[in-house]
């Protein structure tokens, strides 16, 4: 995602406490305090300017919702939206995916998304895409038993290598799409890059894996 410097907005997101999660840490294990209800926990990482956790969040009041964003320049923009909106049931975290497990506890997460996850094609970078093996270890050590990862994306090389990363870990594959637009899959929420990809002819592929 394309950056643009903003000096301001690491100022901006302290100024929101309520939205954007100051210190993770201390909720480890204890998310259900955070939010208004407690229900299932879904996060996801990469959020970018939040176009999806936020339409996530108003379709399905019933489940809370984390966007978690390495970038603050990007992540303003998804605060922006909740400000607005005042949805009371997604929230922020500043952080690189790196360290969740500083943040959660094993069972604190029911759902991963990974949706159009930089795709570092050269395979010395490989250790960085998020559906490296190491990061399907960190997803795993904080989500429930049986948890899964939706993914999405419009890269087809970090798609197959995601597929067979998934298999070789030993998930089950439970949906795939190769054309998610043109699949009957429905309630659909498009990402930022989703709608830029689509709007430029490229298909979008989907699938959902579980850990067994
Ligand atoms: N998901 C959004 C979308 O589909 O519009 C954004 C996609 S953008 C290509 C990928 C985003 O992932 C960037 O905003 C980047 O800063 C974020 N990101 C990459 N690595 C990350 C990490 N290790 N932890 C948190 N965010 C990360």
């Amino acid at each position: 995602m394309r950056q643009r410097n903003k000096p301001w907005a690491k100022d901006k997101l302290n100024e929101y406490p309520q939205y954007v999660i100051a210190s993770p840490q201390e909720h480890k294990g204890k998310w259900d305090t955070v939010f208004d209800q407690k229900q299932p926990l879904h996060i996801e990482i990469g959020t970018g300017k939040g176009r999806f956790i936020t339409g996530m969040a108003k379709a399905n009041p019933h489940i809370n919702y984390i966007g978690i964003e390495l970038a603050e320049s990007v992540i303003v923009t998804a605060l922006d939206r909740i400000i607005e909106e005042e949805i009371p049931n997604v929230k922020l975290m500043n952080v690189n995916a790196n360290d969740l497990e500083e943040f959660f506890a094993k069972g604190d997460v029911d759902r991963v998304y990974l949706n159009f996850s930089d795709p570092w094609p050269k395979s010395r970078h490989a250790k960085r895409r998020l559906t490296y093996k190491s990061f399907l270890q960190i997803y795993e050590n904080i989500l429930v038993d049986q948890g899964e990862i939706h993914f999405k994306t419009d890269n087809q090389g970090l798609f197959e290598y995601s597929l067979t990363s998934f298999s070789e870990y030993g998930m089950l594959l439970t949906y795939v799409s190769l054309d998610l637009h043109k699949s009957d899959y429905e309630g659909n929420i498009m990402t930022e890059y989703e709608e830029k990809f689509s709007n430029k002819g490229s298909r979008i592929y989907r699938c959902e894996v579980r850990y067994q």
